[in-house]
């Protein structure tokens, strides 16, 4: 009895300093926030563009670009202000091809619209070295954050969030030049807080790619090979830089995301760093996906990881059938073009149900 009531207590333990390491992470992650937000040079609150967008606080910086919270005194809005300067220290061809790709990103990301897809605004340029594209602002950090927070999501929570995004995806694989996103992983899928918890939109489309025709047998070849974050690639995007690839490499990192929202772990090299999966060739490899025991998932949700994390691409769902899979067949479309009315149903009601 004694022996149970220790094994009891030493869960619990553990199960609290899992919550406080995750609680440490984030506060490392607010130091550096603002270590970076005192050395940003645009931390005085520039106003760009005519005194248009005021930028109050810095949200997060990558390798060449910080992103702010900004309000815009024209349209009287917050939006988000992604401002990218090129290396000052880059040769010229290293600069243009770096501004190039961005214009790219823009002239794909402007002509997106649906609910689930983060709206670009526009593109201003700021001075020779520095350009910026203000988006639709997203108030509730993203999946990435919320993982971190919580370790994982119910089945239920994860319904609704891979359903918002495979209708995204549903919506770029519709166009005529269909879109491949090519970075799906949890931190470009962004929460909005409000009434509707788990409302989602994708975001960061600086990798993405346009198919030339929306025939399902066209694909393109993959010129990115080193991009993106590992865990979520599929492997067809690590062979030959001749191989083509279509919109199923989004499927596969759906397949990843949604694992991870249930386990709380990704399926395929969770515990390694980059360079190890490139090294041991870990997503090369990745041709059985394995369930933990815990905790208890239906049938369903496992059967739609599976046909989203099939080896071949030719055995992988498409994202039509994906939209169709049970999982998500009664979150998809209909949530997301409800109207945010007070008296229509909310996420919240579907994840009562
Ligand atoms: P990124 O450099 O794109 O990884 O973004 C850096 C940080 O800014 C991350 O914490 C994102 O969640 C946040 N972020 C990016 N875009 C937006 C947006 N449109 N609205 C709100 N937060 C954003």
């Amino acid at each position: 009895m004694k022996f149970y009531v220790l094994e009891r207590e030493d869960a619990e333990i553990a199960a609290e300093r899992e919550k406080l390491e995750r609680e440490r992470q984030l506060h490392i992650r607010e130091i550096k926030r603002v270590q970076h937000e005192d050395d940003s040079i645009f931390n005085k609150h520039t106003i760009q563009k005519n005194d248009r967008y005021v930028l109050l606080t810095l949200l997060g910086k990558g390798g060449f670009s910080e992103v702010w919270r900004a309000y815009d005194l024209d349209s009287y809005r917050t939006v988000a202000c992604k401002i990218h300067r090129v290396n000052k220290q880059w040769g010229d061809h290293k600069k243009a091809s770096y501004v190039k790709h961005a214009i790219r990103e823009k002239d794909i990301h402007k002509t997106l619209e649906h609910p689930n897809i983060v709206k670009m605004y526009e593109l201003l340029t700021i001075d020779q070295d520095t350009f910026c594209t203000v988006l639709e602002y997203c108030d509730g950090n993203d999946l990435d954050h919320y993982l971190k927070q919580h370790g994982c999501l119910t089945e239920k929570e994860t319904r609704l969030v891979i359903g918002q995004v495979v209708d995204a995806l549903r919506y770029l694989g519709e166009r005529q030049s269909p879109v491949i996103h090519y970075d799906l992983k949890p931190a470009n899928i962004l929460l909005q807080s409000g009434c509707r918890k788990f409302e989602v939109k994708i975001t960061d489309f600086g990798l993405s790619k346009q198919m030339e025709t929306s025939d399902d047998c066209d694909s393109i070849e993959l010129t990115s090979q080193g991009a993106g974050t590992y865990w979520y690639l599929p492997p067809e995007t690590f062979k030959d830089i001749s191989v083509k690839i279509s919109t199923k490499v989004d499927v596969w990192s759906v397949g990843v995301i949604c694992y991870q929202c249930i386990y709380g772990k990704r399926p395929f090299g969770h515990d390694q760093t980059q360079q190890r999966i490139l090294n041991e060739g870990t997503i090369l490899k990745a041709t059985v996906v394995n369930f933990p025991p815990k905790p208890t998932v239906s049938q369903i949700a496992q059967d739609f990881i599976r046909k989203c994390l099939q080896y071949e691409p030719s055995n992988r769902a498409d994202v039509l059938e994906l939209s169709r899979h049970d999982f998500i067949k009664s979150v998809s479309r209909r949530i997301v073009q409800q109207p945010a009315s007070p008296s229509s149903r909310t996420m919240r009601d579907d994840l009562d149900h």
